[in-house]
């Protein structure tokens, strides 16, 4: 708890019977050092406050704390030095969260500060809450990547950004090839397992600024900020021998395998956009344009890249373009 007087005895006799009821206390005199306390590493719970300070006025202080303190929810009693009505109000409005005449007794202050912050531990849990909901309402809960919610939203955003300062955005989309037969010959829950490895895979090879995100039941999405044709290609082609080499799984046993567990490999197809490009002027076009590319690779025989026509940089992967690597 931070006491802001410049009194040394107010200061003494407040911090005397705040630290007697287990508050740990510590007392500065100016509403600057109040103010360089909250950007501290370790700032306070709650202050402690008089409305009069020696170089500012206790509420401007009040506000420059509170502002570096912001999201949470920092209180602030302010002392006032005068008994009327219309001070108290004058604080409250200025926004303190509570404001006491002085003299004012040492039980009361401390019931103030119990009660304040048992209003800050409630508002610091709900603030925990909203972030977490937060968290939750843009994750795949079976993958931990991002959503199509969020996938949406900084696929709007990068375009944003593109068109503001020129640098391309491309956007990757890969699909599990024949997918529905692992389910339906292993069962949900290898094929749970299966999409929660692919993840793995597809993260591994990104970088730090691409945005990863399940895009819809096997479907993944990828945005690369930032990023032209050859670079994007580059990105896909690492994750495709990714895929090739290492998406390689064991299911427990089925009927008529003999007990033994059985060793299957999966494969996906990959679609490639850049924005901008020939006929990609928004992000529903360079979704459209990587469905497009995405729907060939599958129709030229799975496994694959392909990319959005876009002169001078469209090549679609030759399909033993990169060596196939064999199953561990
Ligand atoms: P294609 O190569 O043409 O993409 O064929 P596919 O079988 O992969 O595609 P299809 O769209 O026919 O089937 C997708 C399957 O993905 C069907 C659906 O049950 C399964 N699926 C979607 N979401 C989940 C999930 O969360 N868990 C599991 N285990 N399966 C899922
Ligand atoms: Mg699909
Ligand atoms: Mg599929």
């Amino acid at each position: 708890m931070l006491i802001v007087q410049d009194s040394l005895a107010e200061a003494a006799a407040l911090a005397d019977v705040l630290s007697g009821r287990g508050y740990v206390t510590d007392c500065v005199p100016r509403g600057a050092d109040a103010i360089r306390e909250a950007c501290g590493s370790a700032p306070p719970d709650i202050a402690v406050m008089d409305a009069v300070l020696p170089d500012m006025d206790g509420v401007q202080a009040l506000r420059a704390m509170k502002e570096q303190l912001h999201p949470g929810f920092f209180p602030v009693i302010l002392l006032s030095g005068r008994a009327d009505a219309d001070s108290r109000v004058s604080g409250l409005l200025g926004g303190a969260d509570d404001v006491l005449s002085k003299p004012c007794q040492g039980a009361e202050i401390s019931a103030r500060v119990t009660a304040m912050l048992r209003i800050k531990a409630a508002q610091d849990a709900l603030r925990v809450a909203k972030l977490e909901l937060e968290r939750l309402s843009i994750t795949d809960a079976l993958t931990g990547l991002f959503n199509r919610r969020y996938f949406q939203y900084r696929l709007d955003q990068e375009v944003e950004r593109s068109k503001r300062h020129g640098d391309p955005v491309s956007l990757l989309l890969l699909d599990l090839d024949h997918f529905k037969k692992v389910n339906d010959r292993h069962g949900h829950a290898v094929g749970d397992s299966v999409l929660c490895r692919t993840a793995e895979l597809l993260s591994s090879e990104l970088r730090r600024l691409d945005v990863c995100t399940r895009w819809g039941g096997e479907e993944f999405a990828v945005i690369m900020p930032n990023t032209d044709g050859p670079g994007a290609a580059t990105v896909a082609e690492r994750v495709l021998r990714t895929m090739r080499a290492k998406a390689c799984f064991s299911a427990p046993p089925i009927r008529g395998s003999k007990g033994r567990p059985e060793t299957f490999k999966v494969t996906a197809s990959l679609g490639l956009s850049v924005y901008p490009s020939i006929g990609v002027e928004g992000a529903e076009q360079l979704i459209r344009a990587a469905d497009a590319a995405l729907y060939r690779a599958k129709d030229q025989g799975r496994n694959r890249i392909c990319f959005a026509p876009e002169p001078d940089r469209a090549r679609d992967s030759p399909p033993d373009l990169l060596a196939r690597a064999a199953c561990a």
